[in-house]
């Protein structure tokens, strides 16, 4: 026994009760029942036949929901920004450019990560209401001729929804490489990797496909495949699509261990793909759109207002709504807990204090749960008013 004296006492961890509330904010968002399931399989080690053969599952359900032939295809773990990190730094090396088009609080973040790593970074802004024209973002790429452009393609802090046909071309034209964020858009929205070329994308599992936070997946282009073998510098050991295309047996001849993925969530991405897949994509994008027409008929109806002036720029998950003059955003918020256990979202970066933002996603994306969030905001906008006379 060690004679060191014990200078931290054990603390008192007691066990706290709650109520889980509606997830109905940006993210996350409530999980399949079959997901809760999964989250309990047993724990295995990464190298056995189970998780071997889990993962070319995993690998085939990304496929589908990226709409890609391409092998680099897998998942790394972390959560939505793992991804983010992991296409900058494996496909831009230090010096080289990363023409950044920014509208929200996620390419603000795509700047941070590559201006970390050495990267230089060059930005094309518009307001955080609208969405791109190729022709805002061509004189950029011809100027710049940059390694990669990153988008966003849904945008959960303003709530847009970029159209990404004839980017992939035009990004070509310069020689650059088309990066894409799908965290909050994908399997909700339609997106055709290979169609539109694509050349990385990530996405998350906490938003549209109704799962825990703490797995994402990624997809290359032979494109940025090509760049990845080629390059000359040395992305971080862990986020390495290199040494992690081995440990998911991309290529069809290795099993190499790299890292312990987290069982539950290995478990939990393959149920997401598995629901998604039964339900199918066309059939889950119809539904996401129905609900958040009738979401946004019902706000319509109830003197709520909308941040996206164009109906077309509005995305079908994650919605900003305007409140009548007057109300503050985080009471709002903050009442919309207290009184009826639904976690919706003030704004945020650049929307913060302009706007709420409500996710209508995954499972929760039905006529059922519109009609629970819409009644508990309108009781909201009187709760609020009357307190405030
Ligand atoms: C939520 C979100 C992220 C970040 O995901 P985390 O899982 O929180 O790391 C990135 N991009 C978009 C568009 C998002 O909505």
């Amino acid at each position: 026994m060690s004679c060191h004296k014990l200078t931290v006492p054990p603390p008192k961890i007691v066990d706290r009760e709650f109520v889980k509330p509606l997830l109905c904010g940006p993210g996350p968002s409530d999980v399949w029942p079959s997901v809760a399931q999964a989250l309990t399989k047993p724990i295995l080690s990464p190298i056995c036949d189970e998780l071997f053969k889990a993962s070319d599952d995993i690998r085939a359900g990304l496929q589908y929901v990226f709409q890609t032939r391409s092998n680099l295809v897998l998942a790394l773990s972390g959560s939505g920004h793992t991804g983010m990190e992991t296409i900058i730094s494996n496909l831009v090396g230090p010096g080289e450019t990363l023409l950044i088009a920014s509208r929200g609080i996620w390419d603000q973040r795509a700047f941070i990560m590559a201006n970390r790593y050495g990267i230089k970074t060059e930005t094309v802004t518009i307001p955080m209401d609208m969405t791109f024209t190729p022709a805002q973002l061509e004189p950029a790429l011809k100027k710049y001729r940059p390694t990669a452009l990153f988008i966003t393609h849904g945008d959960s802090s303003t709530g847009t929804v970029q159209n990404l046909e004839g980017l992939g071309d035009l990004c070509h034209k310069y020689g650059t490489l088309l990066l894409v964020d799908t965290v909050v858009s994908l399997v909700a929205v339609p997106f055709f990797m290979d169609e539109w070329g694509v050349d990385a994308v990530y996405t998350s599992t906490q938003k549209a496909f109704s799962g825990p936070a703490g797995i994402s997946p990624v997809a290359f282009s032979a494109r940025a495949e090509q760049k990845i073998k080629t390059r000359k510098h040395d992305p971080p050991f862990y986020f390495d699509i290199k040494l992690l295309a081995q440990q998911w047996n991309c290529y069809g001849n290795t099993r190499a261990y790299h890292h312990t993925i987290s069982p539950p969530l290995f478990w939990a991405l393959r149920c997401c793909l598995q629901e998604i897949s039964k339900e199918t994509l066309p059939a889950t994008w119809a539904r996401h759109a129905a609900s958040t027409a009738y979401f946004h008929k019902r706000l319509r109806e109830n003197t709520f207002g909308f941040l996206i002036p164009k109906p077309e720029d509005r995305l079908a998950t994650v919605t900003t709504v305007v409140l009548p003059k007057g109300y503050d955003y985080l009471e709002f918020v903050k009442y919309m807990r207290a009184k009826h256990n639904i976690l919706i979202f003030a704004g945020l970066g650049p929307t913060a204090g302009k706007a709420l933002r409500v996710g209508i996603m995954g499972v929760n994306s039905t006529i059922k749960v519109v009609d629970a969030v819409v009644d508990a905001m309108v009781d909201t906008l009187v709760a609020l008013k009357k307190s405030s006379l």
